[in-house]
């Protein structure tokens, strides 16, 4: 059965310009945001991408720099099952 996902697009976006990502002190950085994905590119490597900016996010950069657009995962906000309790 056929995958519907488009293949490859994320992992054509450009890097994001050095201006987006700024050094964050504290744990609200890209890997926390709600916009950040991941996925494995053709080479098998690693792809960090941003959907919000459409661009990739350099190796590491992810752990310490956000943008201004950065927003909690929602799981961190509300919980991972706010339904229950
Ligand atoms: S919106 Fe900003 S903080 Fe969030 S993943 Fe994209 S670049 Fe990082």
């Amino acid at each position: 059965m056929a995958d519907a996902r488009p293949v490859g697009v994320a992992e054509e976006w450009g890097y994001l310009d050095g201006g987006v990502l700024r050094p964050a002190r504290t744990g609200a950085v890209c890997i926390t945001c709600q916009h950040f994905r991941y996925e494995v590119g053709s080479q098998c490597v690693t792809v960090l991408t941003c959907p919000i900016h459409q661009g990739l996010i350099p190796q590491g950069e992810h752990l310490t720099k956000r943008c201004r657009q950065w927003m909690a995962r929602r799981e961190l906000a509300v919980g991972w099952c706010p339904e229950v309790g």
